[in-house]
C-alpha cells in the first residue's frame, strides 16, 4: 500500500506493516539474524541476482530494517529510503556515494557540527570543493551556485539560532546549475515540513532526534527517488554503517507517536517562546514561530508547525546562563534534541565547543544563547520551571 498521500500520524502506524507478520504477529518482528537461508541452491541464486525478492545479509538489508525504511519514505513523500548506523553515518555516506574529486558544494556556515567538519576536514582531502555561504544570504547562495556546482546541502532550521533557509527558491537555483539538492531535515521532522515537495532530491535524517523520540537510539536515514537512493545504499552495504534489527525496532516503536509529540512540542515551544519573550531577564528570543523572527514569513510558507527547539539569550552573560541552567528541574543539561524529556544547553559547550568565542560571535551564537528543546511535559510545568530559575538571575 502507497501511504504517501495519507497524514503523518496514519503513515508513521501503518505505512511498512500492513501484511501480517510470522505467526500473525501484531508488531513488526526483530528479525535478528545475520544471514538468511534458502530452500535450495535455486532460490538462493534468485535472490542473489535479484530475480526473487528477499534477504541475503544483513549488512545489505533485512526485513525489520525494511519497515522502518518504508516508514520514513511515506512520511517524506519520497519513492524509496535507506538507513545508517547514525546521522553521520547517512550524511557522510551521502556525499561519499554522490561526490568524486573536483566536484563543489554549496551549502551554508550553520549546519550541524559533524557536517561541517566533513565540509571543512574531509571533502577537501579528496579535492572536493566547499563554499560556505552566509546562513539566511540568499542572493549569496544563488550567485555561488550559479557559478557552477555539483551539490547544495541545506539545513532549515539551523542550529541553534533556528535560522530560516527558503528551500524551494534553493532547490531551484540548484536545479538550474544541475545540481542535486539534499536536505538534513532533522529539526524540522516531516510532521512540520517535506522538502522533496518544494524540489529537494534528498531529504537526511538524523532519527536520533524526533523519528526515534526517547534519546535511546541512533539512527540516520535518507530518502529520495530509487536511483539515487540505490546509488548511496550500495556504498553504505559495502562501507559497512549499517542498521542493526534492534535499534531499527525502536525507531519503528518511537515513529508511531511522532506526530502526537511533535504537535504537542510545536504548541509548547510557540507558548514558551511567547513567554520568553515577553520576560525581563531575557534579551533575545530565537523561535520561526515568532513574528519577531527574521525568517517567520519564510518558515510560514514552508513549514506547518516551527518545531520544538528554541534558543534564547540572557541579560547577565555567562553567569546568567549558569544560574538559569543549574536551577532548571525539568531539564537534563545535556546535547541532543527532539527528545520526549526537555533537554538544554548553551552551544559554547555541546554543538559548537570547538569555536572560538570569536567564531560563535560571527554565527550569532553569544556567551548568554542557551538552547533549549522542549520535551512533551505539560507545558504549564515547564514555565513555571523557567519562571522560577530566571527569578534566581
Ligand atoms: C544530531 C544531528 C545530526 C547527526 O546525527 P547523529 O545521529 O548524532 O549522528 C545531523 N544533523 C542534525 C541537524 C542533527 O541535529
Amino acid at each position: 500500500m502507497d501511504f504517501k498521500k495519507y497524514k503523518p500520524g496514519t503513515a508513521s502506524v501503518w505505512a511498512g506493516e500492513t501484511e501480517l507478520f510470522q505467526e500473525g504477529s501484531h508488531t513488526v518482528p526483530i528479525v535478528n539474524t545475520v544471514t538468511f537461508a534458502y530452500k535450495d541452491l535455486d532460490e538462493w541464486y534468485d535472490t542473489a541476482t535479484g530475480k526473487r525478492e528477499g534477504h541475503i545479509y544483513s549488512r545489505n538489508t533485512n526485513p525489520t530494517v525494511k519497515v522502518l525504511e518504508e516508514k520514513i519514505a511515506a512520511l517524506e513523500k519520497s519513492e524509496s529510503a535507506t538507513s545508517f548506523s547514525s546521522g553521520m553515518a547517512a550524511i557522510s555516506n551521502t556525499f561519499f556515494a554522490l561526490l568524486k574529486p573536483g566536484d563543489r558544494v554549496v551549502s551554508i556556515k550553520d549546519s550541524y557540527g559533524g557536517t561541517s567538519r566533513l565540509f571543512l576536514e574531509f571533502l577537501p582531502k579528496f579535492n572536493i570543493d566547499v563554499t560556505l555561504c552566509e546562513t539566511g544570504d540568499h542572493t549569496q547562495m544563488e550567485r555561488e551556485i550559479a557559478r557552477g556546482c555539483d551539490l547544495v546541502y541545506l539545513e532549515s532550521p539551523t542550529n541553534p539560532t533556528l535560522k530560516i533557509i527558503d528551500l524551494e527558491r534553493m532547490a531551484s537555483a540548484a536545479k538550474k546549475a544541475g545540481a542535486l539538492t539534499v536536505v538534513d531535515n532533522t529539526f524540522a521532522s516531516p510532521v512540520n515540513q517535506n522538502p522533496l515537495e518544494m524540489g529537494a532530491d534528498l531529504v537526511i535524517h538524523s532519527a536520533t532526534k524526533y523519528l526515534g523520540g526517547h534519546s535511546d537510539t541512533l539512527c540516520g536515514l535518507v530518502c529520495g527517488n530509487k536511483e539515487i537512493v540505490h546509488q548511496i545504499f550500495l556504498f553504505r552495504e559495502i562501507n559497512g554503517a549499517s542498521l542493526h534489527p534492534e535499534t531499527a525496532y525502536n525507531v519503528i516503536r518511537g515513529m508511531k507517536t511522532l506526530e502526537l509529540r511533535v504537535e504537542r512540542q510545536n504548541s509548547s515551544a510557540m507558548e514558551i517562546a511567547h513567554f520568553l519573550e515577553g520576560h525581563p531577564k531575557v534579551e533575545k528570543v530565537f523561535y520561526p514561530g515568532l513574528e519577531s523572527h527574521y525568517g517567520h514569513e519564510i518558515a510560514k510558507k514552508q513549514m506547518r508547525g516551527f518545531g520544538g527547539i528554541l534558543s534564547f539569550e540572557l541579560k547577565g552573560g555567562y553567569e546568567a546562563v549558569k544560574t538559569l541552567l543549574h536551577n532548571l528541574k525539568l531539564v537534563h543539561l545535556a546535547a541532543s534534541l527532539g527528545s520526549v524529556s526537555t533537554l538544554a544547553g548553551p552551544p559554547r559547550t555541546t554543538s559548537h565547543v570547538e569555536l572560538t568565542s570569536e567564531q560563535r560571535r560571527q554565527l550569532g551564537i553569544s556567551e548568554s544563547l542557551i538552547r533549549y528543546s522542549v520535551g512533551i511535559e505539560n507545558r504549564e510545568d515547564l514555565i513555571i520551571d523557567l519562571s522560577t530559575a530566571l527569578k534566581l538571575i
